[in-house]
């Protein structure tokens, strides 16, 4: 009997933790400090793509 692979799609997000003076500085540190790779075990299932985020979405940067 065949075999067949099924793909399956989902959205993930990451959120990156800066200290930073303002909302804008702190979209600035931001993408140095995204970390988005899988383990090993992960990595031989799940394939990410290219993170990004939308620059003029206010709600994109949140005081913690
Ligand atoms: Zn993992």
């Amino acid at each position: 009997m065949p075999r067949y692979g099924v793909v399956f799609t989902t959205t993930a997000s990451a959120l990156v933790k800066v200290e930073a003076d303002s909302p804008e500085e702190a979209r600035e540190k931001a993408p140095a400090e995204l970390d988005t790779g899988l383990c090993h075990h992960c990595a031989r299932r799940i394939e990410l793509g290219d993170f990004e985020y939308d620059e003029d979405d206010a709600d994109a940067v949140i005081e913690l």
